[in-house]
Order: C-alpha cells, then sequence, then structure tokens
C-alpha cells in the first residue's frame, strides 16, 4: 500500500506550480543578464553622449522586447492564469508581472508599428513647431518667459494663444493615434486603451477613480480659497477686474505650476555648502547609508552628458546608482534626495525576494519615497538641523516654504485631476466635443475661465497625451503617498509634529521592513495599508498642505 502511493505520485503529470516554477526559472536565466547589459549600456550613453551608446542601449531593449513577444511563452503564461491552479502567493505575484509584461507585446507587429510611427510623427510635430505671434516665430522659451513677465494682458493673451497653437496641428493625428491605441487594447480584450494602461500597471481604474474623487472633494474649499487669494494678486498686478482674470495670466500655459507671485529662493542658504555632503550624512543618520550609491553614481557636469537626473537600479543584486548634474543650490539639493530616494529603496529590496518581484511595489510608490525625501531640501526644520541655522532663520524658512507649498501642492493636484478625467474620457470616446469637454474639466477642477467663444484643440497641446499615456495620474498618487508615509512617521514612528527627519535612524527600519524590503510581493495598496494601517488615501496630503 504505501509503495503503491509512492509510485503513483511518482506518475503523477507536472503540478501547474512546478511547471510555472520551471518556466520563471528559464525566463530569469536569459532575461537578467540582458537586462543588466541594457542598464550598463544606457548609463554608458547617458554619461558620453554618444550616438553609438544610444544605438547599443536601444538594440538591447529590441532584443528584450522579443522575448515578451513569444506567443507561445504567452499562451503558456495565460493557461497558468486563467487554470486558477497558482495557489502560492509569491508564484502567483510573478505570474501577474510577467503576464502583463507579455500582454501588450502581444499586440500585431503591423499595428504596433503603425503606433510606433505615427507616435514619433506627433514628437517630431511638437519638437520642430515654433508657435507664432502675427508673423514671429516663438520657442517654447520665448512663450514662458512673455507669460513670466510681460504685464499687458493683450501681449500675454497673444503668447498663451501662441503656446496653444500646436495643438490645432497635431490634433488630428493624435485622435487618430488615441483610435489606434483603442484597437490595440480591444484586439487583447479591453475596453479601451485607458483601461489597458491602468490594468497592466495593476491599476484599477474605479480603485483611482475614488481616490482621485477624495482628492476632488478634500480640495475643493481650500482651493477655492487659494485661487481667489491668487486671482486677487493677479488682476491688481495686470490692473484687471477680477472676474478678467484668464488663462493667460496665470505664468504657465496650463496653470500647473504656481505663478511667480510668492518670492521663495532658498538658494543662499546652500551656497558655499557641498550638497552632496549633506545627503550623504542625512541618509547615513537615518540608517539608509548611500554612500556605495554614492560612489558608484556620476554626479557633476559633464560636456555631452544627459543634463537631467536619474537613478538606476543596474542588476537587483545592489549596484545602484545615480545621474546627476549637480551644483550647490536648494534645487539640487532637492533632485539628489529625490534620486537617493528611488536609489535607496532599490539599495534595500530583500535579496532574498525573487528577480521578478525584486523592485518597488508600483512606479508611483517609489516616486513617493523621492518625493518624501525631496521635500526635505524647503523643509525648515530639516534645514535648521543639516545647515546649522538659528530659530529665527528657521522661523523666516517655515513662514515662506509654508504658503508656497500650499500652493504649489494645490495647484498640481487640480491640475492632475484635469489630466486624469480628461485622457479617461477621451479614450472611452474619442468622437466626442473634445474641446468642450477639456474646458469643462479646467472650468471644473482648475476654475479658470474659458476665454469667451474658444473652440481649439488646446488640450492637444500637452505633448504627454501622446509620449506618455494615462500615466500622469502617478504623479499625484505619489504625492499623497508622500504625506500618507510622512504622516505615519511622524505620528507612529517619531512621534512628534513637524518632527525633523535628520538623524532620526528609526525611519530607516521603518521603511526598511515595511516598504522596501517587501519590493513588490504584495499588491501597491496592500503594501500601503501593510505599512500605514490604511489603503492610499488623500486625507494626509490635505492635512499637510491645507493648514
Ligand atoms: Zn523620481
Amino acid at each position: 500500500m504505501f509503495m503503491a502511493t509512492i509510485l503513483l505520485a511518482g506518475c503523477q503529470p507536472e503540478s501547474k506550480e512546478l511547471k510555472l516554477t520551471k518556466f520563471i526559472d528559464k525566463h530569469v536565466a536569459r532575461v537578467k543578464p540582458l537586462a543588466k547589459e541594457l542598464n550598463l549600456a544606457y548609463w554608458q550613453a547617458a554619461n558620453s553622449g554618444k550616438e553609438e551608446d544610444y544605438d547599443k542601449s536601444s538594440s538591447l531593449e529590441l532584443k528584450i522586447r522579443k522575448i515578451y513577444s513569444n506567443k507561445g511563452d504567452f499562451a503558456f503564461l495565460k493557461n497558468m492564469k486563467e487554470s486558477g491552479q497558482i495557489k502560492d502567493q509569491l508564484l502567483s505575484r510573478q505570474l501577474l508581472v510577467l503576464y502583463n509584461s507579455y500582454l501588450p507585446n502581444q499586440i500585431e507587429p503591423k499595428l504596433t508599428k503603425q503606433l510606433v510611427e505615427l507616435g514619433t510623427q506627433i514628437e517630431k510635430n511638437f519638437s520642430t513647431f515654433r508657435g507664432k505671434i502675427g508673423v514671429q516665430e516663438l520657442s517654447d522659451n520665448q512663450i514662458r518667459e512673455i507669460l513670466k513677465t510681460e504685464t499687458n494682458s493683450a501681449k500675454r493673451k497673444e503668447a498663451w494663444e501662441a503656446s496653444k497653437q500646436v495643438g490645432e496641428v497635431v490634433a488630428k493625428d493624435l485622435i487618430k493615434l488615441v483610435k489606434l491605441r483603442n484597437e490595440a487594447a480591444r484586439k487583447v480584450g479591453f475596453d479601451n486603451f485607458h483601461t489597458m494602461r491602468l490594468t497592466l500597471g495593476q491599476q484599477d481604474v474605479k480603485e483611482v477613480d475614488k481616490i482621485f474623487q477624495e482628492l476632488y472633494e478634500l480640495t475643493n474649499d481650500p482651493f477655492a480659497k487659494v485661487k481667489l487669494d491668487l486671482d486677487e494678486i493677479l488682476s491688481e498686478k495686470y490692473r484687471l477686474d477680477i472676474m478678467g482674470v484668464m488663462p493667460w495670466h496665470y505664468h504657465d500655459p496650463f496653470f500647473q505650476e504656481t505663478p511667480l507671485v510668492l518670492e521663495v529662493n532658498l538658494d543662499k542658504y546652500y551656497e558655499g555648502k557641498d550638497v552632496v555632503k549633506l545627503a550623504r550624512e542625512f541618509f547615513y543618520g537615518i540608517d539608509l547609508p548611500a554612500d556605495t550609491i554614492i560612489a558608484r553614481s556620476d554626479l557633476f557636469e559633464r560636456e555631452g552628458k544627459n543634463p537631467h537626473a536619474f537613478s538606476s537600479d543596474i542588476d537587483k543584486e545592489g549596484d545602484v546608482r545615480i545621474l546627476c548634474n549637480v551644483k550647490n543650490n536648494e534645487q539640487w539639493m532637492e533632485t539628489l534626495l529625490h534620486e537617493l530616494g528611488h536609489a535607496v529603496y532599490d539599495k534595500n529590496h530583500d535579496p532574498k525576494v525573487p528577480y521578478i518581484l525584486r523592485e518597488p511595489a508600483h512606479s508611483f510608490t517609489t516616486e513617493a519615497i523621492a518625493m518624501m525625501f525631496g521635500r526635505q531640501s524647503r523643509n525648515a526644520g530639516w534645514m535648521q538641523e543639516m545647515l546649522g541655522l538659528s530659530a529665527s532663520q528657521k522661523t523666516e524658512i517655515e513662514k515662506v516654504c509654508s504658503q508656497y507649498a500650499k500652493m504649489k501642492q494645490l495647484i498640481f493636484a487640480r491640475w492632475a485631476m484635469v489630466m486624469y478625467e480628461f485622457e479617461k474620457q477621451l479614450y472611452a470616446n474619442p468622437d466626442q466635443d473634445l474641446n468642450g469637454l477639456w474646458w469643462d474639466l479646467v472650468d471644473k477642477y482648475q476654475l479658470v475661465n474659458k476665454p469667451a467663444g474658444r473652440n481649439k484643440p488646446d488640450w492637444a497641446a500637452k505633448i504627454h497625451f501622446t509620449i506618455a499615456p494615462c500615466y500622469y495620474h502617478n504623479y499625484a498618487m505619489g504625492e499623497l503617498l508622500a504625506s500618507q508615509l510622512d504622516n505615519y512617521i511622524s505620528r507612529n514612528i517619531l512621534k512628534e509634529e513637524n518632527p525633523s527627519y535628520a538623524g532620526e535612524k528609526k525611519i530607516g527600519s521603518f521603511l526598511k521592513a515595511r516598504v522596501f524590503e517587501p519590493s513588490a510581493v504584495y499588491y501597491w495598496n496592500h503594501m500601503i495599508e501593510r505599512a500605514t494601517g490604511e489603503k492610499l488615501t488623500a486625507k494626509y496630503f490635505v492635512e499637510q498642505f491645507v493648514k
């Protein structure tokens, strides 16, 4: 009897879980060295700026994409997913991540080619188009400069109109692209492209809707007040009736940034300081040492080098680096803290977590960590401790910065609502009156007056619809999570109102245990709930910035 059981077990077909495990092992063995090679190639290209280095990086990218377009592999994963027999939590999370990576690469090559070509065409139109005032062509920077400095309303209006002209040039193609994206999404089983993008990013439209609805309700009154104050300042500045403040009076073509009505320049506090040293000391002090990261990083300006900043987890085995172009000013202090925030997240993944899950829970969760640390460069308490400032200097910084942060965060949050809602409706029905929809949303969320009789594709002038579709909401969600984590750390870890993070080792232990080490083992909202006791909520963002 005993023997028989053993024999029977030996003859059983392989379980689905075992098959999947073997598949994953084989997949990781192929992808892991290529991914490392790609990250190194991209790093090299960003540092050298050389064409051949960029070519190497894109050819590796194609090689990896080819793996993910394999039809047989996708059919295998689909079968696993639909079988309901993958019960092990780690396996089923890996299956989901793999499935979501394979799926968008299953779109037929002809359609993919059309999507890429049309997208590139529109992007090219964006980069070559110049807005005009009369016959004079203007660069983007020139238009922005006018919107910042010009005091004559008629001239401001012309510049604002010039900033929207690109919309008329690209709108038709963009609607065509939206329909093509929808077609591709329908072929792989989704209602439309927006639903596909969110689902593949492990976001449920209803769940994101709920978070945005909460943010909308909680910011309605405070935003209306801030907006009224702002309109008062602007109407005085431009000698208008307050009802006469129009979109061209806000210093930014989309009113997504804070108009220059508050003087906040903290550079004098960072002048003559070594911001790299400050960042190193800070992260060391909170038990998230960044010394090995900094040692591998490329921090200073050089000819040909990428002028921006990013963090890269080269191999998911501890080689994490950042690229910056540091100067000793406030903006670079913020950027350094931001990029090192991404980097310490990656550096502290648990090496025992399977390779496929050894990454942040979501792109917006790593953004949240980066934002939370980046905000410190303007935090009066942090500045006092790190820069050795006096109590009166601290008070002075606090006064300007809190007012500025409130305005900045509210303006951005309301703008992100326009973007999220518009994109959702754009993909749901690209044949509707999009020009009208855009202004309805701008009016509803940003409280900005529509110019009388305006019926132009002003929405299409926002390049994100073309190059980074259905992603914008993640910036807002990152800000919300940054505030939620900050609140949890203050109340439950440090047990202080408005603490300075400097020197608080408990921050590192908390983040490592609850956020960094779990990597992508849990669904993002589950991770957030495990870390803070609540799912993602707008509450703490509002509490922090709307006092
Ligand atoms: Zn970032």
